[in-house]
């Protein structure tokens, strides 16, 4: 199946031009992007124009932020195509309520992708927790801002979620995983005197879980998800790709490579069954933290 990808930035460069690549699924047809491009691959600046002249291009898998997304997003989908969006789908939920009726409408595929879900250790994760009851928890999600997201002011800008656009892949992975659901209860946002968004935030869940989500780590990283449950202690290390229990290593990969190879070979499923994968879970957290969160004026943030 022929797809084109929109946004040449980091992570497209990074993680999607090389899935593709690799894919049995997927012919990577087409570009859009003001001033990237794919060596050996058709390039546009323009969507529309990409669109008029790739009728074979079936798919378009969006790897921009997510407040340009959205235009981007109708703009495929009035055009009959599935649709692809990187996570977090849209900047606010209702966006993406508009997106997912106007699929149904178009009767084309949209998905919604959640790459941390397919860590190495999550499914094995949610297996394990099966039946069991979640006592307590911990997330700490800390990485450099500054090594992953070079130079990005939008994703300190209004909309942008800041600290919230990696741990949005913490919570991904835990309202997969967890045998209940989990909700918000409170929330504390630092957010720099010169930005909109929070560069650090704490979280209180229900089932006794808590969240430090911080964007000024420097050195080694941490992205971690610890559960006590009424059979044992869980342990998810590596975002999601390491699974320990009881201290054990017991699943998983000392690697984020697969989980852009296991996203398109889950797009492919989805378009070949006619069916979409939407799920705001992990976004309706985000939303309330945003929405209950106690604001703290932190020091101003360059990179
Ligand atoms: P990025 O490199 O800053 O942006 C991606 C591309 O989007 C840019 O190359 C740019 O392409 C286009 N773009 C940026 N701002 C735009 C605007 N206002 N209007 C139109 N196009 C614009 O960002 P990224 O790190 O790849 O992140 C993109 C998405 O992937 C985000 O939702 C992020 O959460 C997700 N993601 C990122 C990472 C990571 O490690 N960086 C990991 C997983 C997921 P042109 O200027 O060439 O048009």
């Amino acid at each position: 199946m022929r797809i084109a990808l929109v946004g040449i930035g980091k992570i497209a460069l990074d993680q999607h031009v090389p899935a593709l690549a690799d894919s049995p699924d997927w012919d990577l047809a087409a570009t859009v992007s003001r001033s990237g491009s794919v060596p050996g691959v058709d390039a546009f600046t323009d969507i529309d124009a990409m669109l008029k002249a790739h009728p074979d291009v079936g798919t378009v898998s969006l790897c921009l932020p997510p407040v340009p997304r959205f235009d981007a997003a109708v703009q495929v989908l009035r055009a009959g195509r599935h649709l692809m969006l990187e996570k977090p789908p849209g900047a606010t939920l209702s966006e993406v309520h508009v997106l997912a009726d106007l699929a149904r409408a178009q009767g084309v595929t949209i998905f919604a992708s959640w790459h941390s879900r397919m860590a190495h250790g999550v499914a094995a994760a949610k297996a394990w927790l099966a039946g069991k009851t979640v006592h307590k928890g911990r997330i700490i999600w800390r990485e450099d801002i500054r090594k992953w997201h070079p130079g990005q002011d939008w994703i300190l800008a209004a909309g942008g979620m800041g600290v919230f656009d990696p741990g949005i892949n913490a919570l991904s992975i835990l309202t997969e995983i967890l045998p209940a659901p989990v909700h918000l209860r409170t929330a504390e946002l630092d957010v720099p005197a010169n930005r909109q968004a929070p560069i650090a935030a704490r979280l209180n869940l229900s089932q006794d879980i808590t969240a430090d989500l911080d964007f000024r780590q420097e050195g080694p990283q941490t992205w971690d998800i610890e559960l006590q449950t009424d059979a044992g202690h869980l342990a998810l290390r590596m975002g999601g790709n390491l699974l320990e229990v009881d201290g054990t290593r017991v699943d998983g990969q000392d690697s984020i490579m697969g989980e852009y190879p296991a996203l398109y070979a889950r797009m492919a499923g989805l378009v070949r069954d006619g069916a979409s994968d939407l799920d705001l879970a992990p976004m309706v957290l985000v939303a309330d933290a945003f929405t209950l969160g106690q604001r703290t004026t932190v020091d101003p943030f360059d990179f």
